[in-house]
C-alpha cells in the first residue's frame, strides 16, 4: 500500500461555492462551508444538502455516464456551478485498465490462493493506483459463477462455489473501499457465459438463485458494504436484469437494505420506464434511455416519479461523499509509476495461486545443482499471456515470460534453450516441431508452456472448445515421447482438455493468467523456491460432457436453461457420481500434510455458530502452506441437498515436521438451504457431518454434529 502522492491543482471550473470552501477551510468560520462539503457532517446530511441545491437538469446529468464511446473515459460530467468534479470510473478487475498499471493475476488465480487477507491487499493496491489516475469507481470484482468451462470470462471470475467467491470478493471490496475508492461488483446476475450475453434469457430456479448465484452479491452488500454494483446484460427468467424490479429494488435495495449505486452494463438498458422503475440508477456508457429528454418525458407522463429520480441522484451523491470527492481540491490524474510493493504483491499472488496438478515420481521440484540443461518449449513460453480481452485488459508495465523466469532462476548453473515448437493457433511446420523435439531429447528437463490468449477467450468471446488450439497437443505428446521429465505449464483462461497427453507427462502446473510476474512465479515453483499451495476453485472434468452445463450450453433461441439447478461444479459431480480429473479444492504441495484431532461439539442449538478444531501436521521435509477445507454434509436431509458444501476454509503455514492447531468457526447459516415454500432460508434440525479435508474429494476426517431445536 502506498500513500497517494498526487499532484494537486485547483479545478478549472472552480466556482463561488468552491471558493467559499477553499477560504473557509483555511481560516473562515465553519458556517461558510456548505453542508455538503463539511467533512464533519454525516453522509446523509451532506447528501440531502447537495440534493437540495441541484436543478432538475443537473440531477439528470448525474444519471448517465458520458464516455464518448471511449471505455477509458466512463465519467459523469462535472457540475461547475457547485464545484462538483467529474466522477470518474474505470475497469479494474485485476488492475487499472487505464494503465499502464500493475497487472495482477486474474480473479481465478487470486481465488486459488484461498487467502482473503492477501486479496484484500490487492484490492487496496489497485485502489491506490486508481487514486493516482483520479478514478473514484473501479468496475470489479467480477463474481459470476464458473458455470461453464467455456465461459469467455472464466478466468476473470472466482469460483464455482458461492462461499469461496463471497469470502474473496468481500476481502477485495473491503481492500478497495478502505482506500476511499468504490468497488462496483459485477455482473448482477447470472452473466455466467459470454455467448449471446446481450439477449440471452437465463432460466434459473429460485433455489439456485439464492443458494448459488446471489450469495456473492449479498455478501458484498451485507458484509463488504459495497458502494456500487453493475447490472448484467442478460435476462433472468424473462426480464432483462436492468429491468428486474423484484431483484433490484425488491431484493437488493429493500430486503438487503442496500444504499449503493446500481450502474447498468454497457448499453444494457432497453427501456427508460422499465429500467428506472426497476432500480437501475445510472446508464452506461452515455445518455440514451436516461438522457434528459427521455427522463423529462417519462416524468411528465407520470411513469416515473420525482422521488425515484431523487433516490437515484442521492445514490450518486452518497458515492461522491464516500469517495471524498467533495472534500477538497480535485487532483490531476497522473501516470502510475512502477510501484515495487505492488509488483511484489502481484508475484506473491501468483506464487500462492498457481496450482500444481500432477507431480508423478516427484519430478518437481527441479534441483538447480543437478540439472545441466533445460529445454523451454511452447508458444506461450517466451510469449506468456496475461489474458483479459476488453474490460479485463490491464496494460502491464512489463511481463516476465516463463522462459525469462527460468533463465534468470538458473543463472550460469544450467543451460536454458528455447524452441517454440508450434504457433499458438496455426499448424506447426515439420521443421519447427523437429527442432523442439531435438532440443527436448538432449535436455535433462523439458518445460512445455502451452495455452491460449485473449483472441481465443475473453469478454464477448466464449472458448470454442476445451482443446488446446493448433498443434499444441501434438507438441506435448512429441516432447513427452523423447523426454521423461516433461513438465506442462498451462497458461490459458479456461480449463483445458488434458486427455491427449496427461498420462504421458509427469508434471503439470495450472498457471492460468497469472499476471505480470507469471514467469518468476512459475520458475520459483519449478525449482522449489516456492512450495506450491494454490488449490482449484473449479472442478476440472475428464470429459467436456461431464460438466454441469453440458446439454444446457450455450442455449438456443436466446434461451439458456440452468437445468442443473443448485447442482453446479462439485455439487453436480458428487450428485451424479462422476469422477473429476481434478476435484474442486485440489492442489499438490512438495510436502505432505496429516490431519488429526477433529473436534466438534456433538450437540448444538440450531442457529448457533459451530466451532471446528483440528490439527494439521506437516509430515514432509519442507515448510508449506495447506488450504484446509470444511464441508457440511446433511445426513438424511428432508429436502434434496448437495452431498456436501464448502462452509469454511483456512490457509495454514506449517513448518516441516511441525503441527499447527486450527480453529474454524462455521457461521449459523452454514446448515441452511433456501426453502421454496416460505421463500426464505431454513435450517432443519438434525444430524450433519462436518467433513474436513484437503479437497472436496479428499476428506480426511469427519465428525457428526446434532443440531437440536
Ligand atoms: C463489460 C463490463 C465492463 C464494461 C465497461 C462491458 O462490456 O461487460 O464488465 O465493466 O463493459 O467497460
Amino acid at each position: 500500500m502506498i500513500l497517494a502522492f498526487k499532484q494537486t491543482r485547483l479545478p478549472l471550473f472552480l466556482t463561488a461555492a468552491a471558493v467559499v470552501f477553499q477560504s473557509s477551510a483555511m481560516a473562515g468560520p465553519a458556517a461558510e462551508v456548505p453542508a455538503y462539503r463539511n467533512r464533519k457532517l454525516g453522509v446523509e446530511v451532506r447528501v440531502a444538502d447537495l440534493l437540495r441545491r441541484l436543478t432538475q437538469a443537473e440531477k439528470f446529468s448525474l444519471l448517465a455516464l458520458d464516455s464518448n464511446s471511449n471505455p477509458k473515459l466512463l465519467n459523469l460530467p462535472p457540475i461547475d456551478r457547485l464545484g462538483i468534479p467529474s466522477l470518474r470510473t474505470t475497469d479494474a478487475p485485476e488492475g487499472i485498465r487505464d494503465g499502464p498499471a500493475t497487472n495482477f493475476p486474474m480473479g481465478i488465480v487470486m481465488t486459488s490462493t484461498w487467502n482473503p487477507g492477501l486479496i484484500g491487499e490487492v484490492g487496496s493496491a489497485i485502489a491506490d493506483e486508481a487514486k493516482i489516475r483520479d478514478r473514484e469507481v473501479l468496475y470489479g470484482p467480477t463474481v459470476n459463477m464458473l458455470r461453464s468451462p467455456q465461459d469467455g470470462r472464466y478466468f476473470e471470475n472466482f469460483s464455482e462455489d458461492p462461499f469461496l467467491t463471497s469470502k474473496i470478493a468481500v476481502a477485495y471490496v473491503e481492500g478497495v473501499q478502505h482506500e476511499g475508492v468504490a468497488a462496483s461488483v459485477k455482473h448482477f446476475i447470472c452473466n455466467d457465459q459470454e455467448f449471446d450475453r446481450h439477449r440471452i434469457n437465463v432460466l434459473v430456479d429460485e433455489r439456485a438463485l439464492h443458494e448459488i448465484y446471489l450469495p456473492p452479491f449479498k455478501a458484498c452488500v451485507q458484509q463488504g458494504h459495497v458502494w456500487s454494483l453493475m447490472d448484467a446484460f442478460n435476462k433472468v427468467n424473462g426480464t432483462f436484469m436492468s429491468e428486474d424490479k423484484p431483484l433490484e429494488t425488491g431484493l437488493l435495495k429493500d430486503t438487503w437494505n442496500w444504499d449503493g449505486l446500481l450502474i447498468s452494463d454497457w448499453g444494457a438498458i432497453h427501456d427508460t420506464v422499465a429500467a428506472a422503475n426497476a432500480g437501475t440508477d445510472v446508464e452506461m456508457p452515455s445518455p440514451s434511455y436516461f438522457a434528459p429528454a427521455a427522463l423529462t418525458l417519462v416524468l411528465s407522463a407520470g411513469q416515473v416519479t420525482q422521488a425515484q429520480i431523487d433516490d437515484k441522484v442521492r445514490r450518486v451523491l452518497r458515492l461522491m461523499v464516500r469517495t471524498h470527492m467533495l472534500d477538497g481540491p480535485e487532483h490531476a490524474p497522473a501516470s502510475i509509476p512502477v510501484i515495487p510493493a505492488h509488483a511484489a504483491l502481484a508475484l506473491k499472488v501468483a506464487q500462492e495461486g498457481i496450482v500444481l496438478l500432477k507431480n508423478e515420481g516427484c519430478v518437481l521440484p527441479l534441483d538447480r545443482n543437478k540439472i545441466r540443461t533445460i529445454a523451454v518449449i511452447g508458444p506461450n513460453a517466451a510469449s506468456t499471456q496475461l489474458g483479459g480481452r476488453l474490460s479485463a485488459n490491464v496494460p502491464a508495465f512489463y511481463t516476465v515470460d516463463v522462459a525469462e523466469g527460468i533463465n534468470s532462476m538458473c543463472g550460469p548453473h544450467v543451460h536454458v534453450s528455447f524452441a517454440q515448437g508450434c504457433p499458438r493457433f496455426a499448424p506447426s511446420t515439420p521443421e519447427e516441431l523437429a527442432e523442439a523435439v531435438e532440443l527436448a531429447k538432449r535436455s535433462d528437463v523439458a518445460v512445455v508452456v502451452v495455452g491460449t490468449d485473449s483472441t481465443f477467450e475473453g469478454e464477448e468471446l466464449d472458448a470454442a472448445n476445451l482443446s488446446l488450439p493448433g498443434d499444441q497437443n501434438k507438441l506435448i505428446q512429441a516432447i513427452a515421447e523423447v523426454n521423461k521429465r516433461t513438465i506442462v505449464v498451462l497458461n490459458s483462461g479456461t480449463p483445458e482438455d488434458m486427455s491427449p497427453w496427461i498420462a504421458h507427462v509427469p508434471g503439470v502446473l495450472e498457471a492460468w493468467y497469472s499476471g505480470q510476474e507469471t514467469g518468476t512465479a512459475v520458475a520459483d515453483i519449478l525449482f522449489g523456491y516456492t512450495n506450491p499451495s494454490g488449490k482449484l476453485t473449479g472442478t476440472q472434468a475428464m470429459n467436456r460432457e461431464d460438466y454441469a452445463d453440458w446439454g444446457n450450453y450455450p442455449g438456443s433461441n436466446d434461451t439458456l436453461n440452468y437445468a442443473e439447478g443448485i447442482y453446479l461444479g462439485y455439487r453436480h459431480f458428487d450428485k451424479d457420481h462422476i469422477a473429476p480429473r481434478f476435484p474442486f479444492g485440489f492442489g499438490l504441495s512438495y510436502t505432505t500434510f496429516a490431519y488429526s484431532k477433529l473436534s466438534v461439539r456433538k450437540q448444538i442449538a440450531t442457529g448457533s455458530p459451530v466451532s471446528v478444531r483440528f490439527a494439521v501436521e506437516n509430515t514432509g521435509k519442507r515448510a508449506g502452506d495447506e488450504i484446509v477445507q470444511v464441508y457440511v454434509k446433511p445426513i438424511a436431509p428432508a429436502v434434496d441437498r448437495p452431498l456436501r458444501e464448502l462452509k469454511g476454509f483456512q490457509r495454514v503455514s506449517v513448518p516441516a515436521g511441525k503441527s499447527v492447531a486450527v480453529q474454524i468457526t462455521l457461521a449459523p447459516d452454514s446448515f441452511a438451504y433456501w426453502d421454496v415454500a416460505t421463500h426464505a432460508w431454513k435450517t432443519d434440525p438434525g444430524v450433519y457431518a462436518i467433513d474436513m479435508g484437503a479437497s472436496s474429494r479428499d476428506i480426511r476426517q469427519s465428525a457428526l454434529v446434532h443440531l437440536v431445536k
